[in-house]
């Protein structure tokens, strides 16, 4: 069988020492080589060992076209949920909040709290789809909102019940909350922790005065007592810090990293999670944000990530590459729930959209598998196929739901390849200058 360089590599030109830098969209790895990856498969005196590691990578393919490639990474982005060994359910347990932020995609669905049935539902519709799934060991529960700390008692009983029915199912069990961190006392946090809490994540809007002037409660900005909670937090907990990039932000971001080195985290538990908020029409704020497709969105998440980094934190970025996710898949891993039972396809839609909801908790039936989806996605990859784009595996055409609030349909595709590259050449770019430091990133 013959081998050639994959379609879905993106060049990243020649490190400070004179190394080639490949990036590979369908495994997200960049590799370092003395030469050309191209010519390297066709020397012939190029080692076995190095060929086979090449092949095994998929840095080499043995497909005939680039079509092929597009048909296979397909196969396995769309497959990919139902062979997943992890069930990750996010349960808004209310979608009442007590800040007011101006972007919160909240605002635009109905304030409510997920009534008794809904919660007590929870720990079946758990069983049913984990029953559904052989290969799934593992359940992960995100508590969600709104703001889900205010309920805590709902918070803890679903904790319970959840890990009740896991036991019960002879699964391992785990869970979070994504919080804006206000309004519990240190018992709530140790109740959680006995009940199987591992996660927190708290939101930070920027720098103190960037942060106050978004998240204030009762009169009050919220940056200082949300500091000075998660740092103890930080001890117990794996803490996510997701701090929202917007053209505000993102120059507050070097003050904000040094707050934290004044606060006592535990570096080991704490990760700096970097997301830019897409900008939407019920925001009023949204001349701060960047738009989806912009190098200067992409200049902020590199140069937030490299501050971060170097500071000694580990970064995630969120939402860089996006889909693939779990509408992309035809049996999701990740599944959003609404309030009222609704099954969502997308951490972002919270409406009843056919595209995205997909029946509700209290269905007897499982989830039905979404198999449109692969159609759907190479129907809209015309131009993908003529460019022969190599971003395909971490683009497909784009993510639906911006699609869908930007040209009113998911059929279609929304490009973003110049930006997209650029970003990946920038992550190329600080992991050239310090590949120990770049191990702390998570993309
Ligand atoms: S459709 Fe878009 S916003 Fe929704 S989960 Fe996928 S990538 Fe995220
Ligand atoms: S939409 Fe653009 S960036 Fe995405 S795979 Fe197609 S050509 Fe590439």
């Amino acid at each position: 069988m013959s081998f050639r360089k994959s379609s879905f590599i993106v060049d990243c030109g020649r490190d400070p020492e004179g190394k080639r830098q490949y990036f590979n969209t369908l495994s997200r790895k960049f590799i370092l080589l003395p030469g050309e990856l191209e010519a390297l498969a066709a020397a012939p005196g190029t080692d076995a060992r190095v060929l086979e590691f090449l092949k095994k990578g998929k840095w080499l393919t043995p497909a005939a076209s680039y079509e092929e490639e597009l048909r296979d990474a397909l196969d396995l982005i769309t497959a990919a949920g139902s062979g997943s060994s992890a069930l990750s359910v996010v349960f808004t347990v209310t979608t009442k909040c007590n800040l007011n932020c101006s972007y919160c995609f909240q605002n635009n669905a109905e304030r409510m709290d997920a009534p008794a049935g809904i919660c007590a539902a929870l720990p079946g519709f758990i069983r049913k789809e984990a029953q559904a799934r052989p290969a799934v060991k593992k359940v992960r529960l995100s508590l969600f909102g709104g703001e889900p700390l205010l309920r805590q008692e709902a918070c803890l009983a679903l904790l319970d019940s959840v890990q009740r029915e896991c036991a019960d199912l002879s699964l391992q069990f785990e869970a979070g909350i994504v919080t804006n961190g206000l309004g519990a006392a240190p018992d709530f946090w140790r109740a959680a922790a006995k009940s199987g809490l591992k996660k927190v994540q708290v939101t930070i809007d920027g720098s103190e005065k960037v942060h106050d002037a978004f998240r204030r409660l009762n009169g009050a900005g919220t940056y200082g007592p949300l500091l000075a909670l998660c740092g103890p937090l930080s001890e117990t907990f794996q803490l996510s810090l997701k701090y929202n990039l917007n053209r505000r932000s993102a120059e507050g971001f070097g003050e904000f990293v040094g707050d934290l080195a004044a606060r006592g985290f535990n570096k080991a538990n704490t990760h700096i999670v970097l997301e830019a908020v897409k900008a939407i029409d019920y925001n009023e704020a949204g001349d701060y944000y960047f738009p989806a497709d912009s190098n200067e969105a992409g200049d902020a998440y590199a140069a937030c990530a490299e501050a971060g980094l170097r500071a000694g934190w580990q970064v995630t970025l969120t939402h860089l590459f996006q889909p693939p996710c779990m509408y992309t898949q035809v049996r999701p891993s990740s599944l959003v729930i609404r309030p009222d039972g609704g099954i969502s396809r997308c951490i972002s839609v919270y409406n009843d959209d056919t595209d995205f909801s997909a029946g509700n908790i209290t269905d007897a039936a499982p989830l039905p598998g979404n198999a449109a989806i692969r159609a759907v996605i190479e129907d809209g990859a015309g131009n993908c196929k003529a460019a022969k784009c190599p971003l395909f595996p971490v683009c497909m055409t784009g993510c639906p739901s911006h699609k869908k609030l930007k040209f009113g349909t998911i059929k279609t595709a929304f490009c973003r390849r110049a930006h997209i590259e650029k970003t990946i050449k920038d992550l190329g770019r600080i992991r050239s200058k310090d590949p120990k430091v770049f191990e702390r990133l998570e993309f």
